[in-house]
């Protein structure tokens, strides 16, 4: 049994099919890349995850439990959007022990929780500041802190790194990598850009126009197309 498997997922926006069909198999602790053009579906497959979106049809299984019905709130997913949104008028410490407080977990641990998360994302010394005092890369590694620190069954990224300069994104996928590698934690990472597809993650899976074209390691899929879209999609330089 797969640790997260979508099953012939649909979705459908009145006559637009957003996503037409696509099954995946996700193993425990993976990093799991989805690649493909502005448009294609990605998100609208990690809003059905978190259940922010109702499938048309299909079912989604975590550790082989059907959890496509169950409320946002009952699934314990974590999540880094594009647009950072921490919370602005909360301290960054607040912001990380978030999920551990709506956890019920007691003030000692939170502390201690996310004290060990801001040394993981190296922002050490940063409880009392406010989003507001940090810079765009601080941020978003403050929201990855966040999206981890109540252990979540997986975690969900967004096009994590889109608003970030150029820099700034090859140091943070670095880290990224490092702290999957560390924590273990199994995670979905959308993105268009396709250096990031082929350099991040165990796996990747392409999409386009709501379809899954190809889902191999990127190292096969990129020696091993298994499409003309595929093919093009990843020879294009960015
Ligand atoms: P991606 O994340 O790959 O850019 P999305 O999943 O956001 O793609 O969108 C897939 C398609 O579904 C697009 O054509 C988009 O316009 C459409 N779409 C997404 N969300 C909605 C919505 N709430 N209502 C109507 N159409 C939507
Ligand atoms: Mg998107």
């Amino acid at each position: 049994m797969a640790f997260l498997e979508l099953d012939n997922l649909r979705k459908e926006f009145g006559d637009l099919v957003a996503v037409d069909g696509v099954s995946l198999t996700v193993e425990e602790g993976q990093f799991v890349t989805i690649v493909g053009p502005s448009g294609c579906g990605k998100s609208t497959i990690l809003r059905s995850i978190t259940g922010l979106e109702t499938p048309t049809s299909g079912e989604i299984r975590l550790e082989g439990r059907d959890i496509t019905e169950l409320p946002p709130y009952r699934r314990n997913i974590g999540l880094v959007f594009q647009d950072y949104a921490l919370f602005p008028h909360k301290t960054v410490f607040e912001n990380v022990a978030f999920g551990l407080k709506m956890r019920g977990a007691p003030e000692a641990e939170q502390r201690e929780r996310v004290t060990e998360m801001l040394e993981m994302v190296n922002l050490e010394g940063y409880e009392e500041k406010y989003p507001g005092e940090c810079s765009g890369g601080e941020q978003q590694r403050i929201a990855v802190a966040r999206a981890i620190a109540f252990d979540p069954d997986l975690v969900l990224m967004d096009e994590p790194l889109s608003n970030l300069d150029k820099n700034l994104r090859t140091s943070i996928r670095s880290e990224l990598r490092r702290i999957q590698a560390e924590t273990g934690v199994t995670t979905l990472y959308v993105t268009h850009n396709q250096n990031e597809a082929l350099s991040l993650g165990d796996k990747l899976a392409v999409m386009n126009d709501g379809r899954l074209e190809q889902y191999d390691t990127p190292e096969d899929t990129y020696r091993e197309p298994r499409t003309r879209f595929v093919a093009d999609f990843l020879g294009r330089s960015t």
